[in-house]
């Protein structure tokens, strides 16, 4: 019966029953996969006038039959169905968990560590008290916690937004706002946010040398970065061209393929006591 009410559909709309179930199908895979332990975070390091200084957490997705799923595929539809909760929960954890190791280890105790936050998992009620929880739980410094938002998840609900940051401040825990210049925040509205960093967007980073609008952007978020006091961090830097560049303009920190893609706990852990004891 089931397979005869799928052809019925099938006959409709061939193409859009297969999406859909398909989706439903990586839904389900998600939601065990989750329960089952396959995810996982991976760490790329970040780079402060030649250091590594911390890493951003990525997730990862072990599928049992597909190999690696990319965040670019399940985190949309983690959003979507509310998967992203429980996910993005489980990510704060690990990453609080992380840190409260590196503090036990001399090498590894200064590092910060960026979390990606979801708009959906931000807006919740009870957002700030799930990451005061996973800092407890851990036994972890708030200060070495950076929460990585977007521009767009900062344009919903001011109030509230500014309330949420402000309480997560005052535990030291540090606002990144990631792909800057890509979505519509003004400048007055910027302001009034308690950030720390900007993130200038790989889409600026990768064409830097040889467009002189993605240089004057990538300028332009430096000289913004300075006269607002919050740091600037650009990501995408894949080659030495483009990180010195960044480095003449005065953006001293940098992430990417340059130094390391996202690698595993431990890989990070070796590269960093390599890199930073020379
Ligand atoms: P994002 O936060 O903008 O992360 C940067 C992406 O650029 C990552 O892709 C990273 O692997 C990639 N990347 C790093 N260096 C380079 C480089 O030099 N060149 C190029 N071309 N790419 C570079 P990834 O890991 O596939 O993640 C994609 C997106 O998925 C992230 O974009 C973020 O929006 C989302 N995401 C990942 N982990 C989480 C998470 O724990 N929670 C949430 N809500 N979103 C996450
Ligand atoms: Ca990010
Ligand atoms: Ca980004
Ligand atoms: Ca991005």
């Amino acid at each position: 019966a089931k397979s005869a009410g799928r052809d019925t559909l099938r006959f409709y709309d061939p193409q859009m029953q297969a999406a859909v179930s398909e989706r439903a199908a990586l839904e389900l895979d998600m939601r065990a996969g989750l329960a089952q332990g396959q995810f996982e975070l991976y760490y790329q390091p970040q780079v402060d006038n030649g250091r590594i200084t911390g890493a951003e957490a990525l997730l990862r997705w072990r599928h049992p039959r597909d190999g690696f799923v990319s965040p670019a595929q399940f985190i949309p539809l983690a959003e979507e169905s509310g998967l992203i909760l429980p996910i993005g929960e489980w990510a704060l954890q690990a990453a609080c968990e992380r840190l409260a190791l590196w503090a036990q280890r001399p090498a590894l105790a200064g590092l910060t560590l960026a979390v990606n936050v979801s708009p959906r998992q931000f807006h919740q009620s009870c957002f700030v008290p799930q990451v005061l929880a996973a800092l407890a739980r851990a036994g972890a410094e708030g200060s070495r916690l950076k929460l990585e938002m977007t521009e767009g998840l900062l344009l919903a609900d001011v109030e509230d937004t500014i309330a949420k940051m402000s309480t997560l401040r005052s535990y030291g825990v540090g606002f990144s706002l990631d792909d800057f210049g890509t979505g519509y925040s003004s400048l007055a509205y910027l302001k009034r946010l308690p950030l720390t960093q900007l993130k200038i967007d790989q889409s600026f980073v990768r064409d830097v040398l040889t467009d002189p609008n993605d240089a004057a952007i990538a300028r332009t978020v430096v000289a913004l970065a300075n006269s607002l006091g919050l740091d600037v961090i650009a990501e995408g830097v894949e080659t030495e061209e483009q990180r010195a560049f960044l480095a003449r303009n005065h953006c001293h920190s940098w992430q990417g393929y340059l130094l390391s893609k996202p690698i595993p706990a431990a890989d990070f852990e070796q590269l960093v006591r390599d890199y930073n004891q020379g």
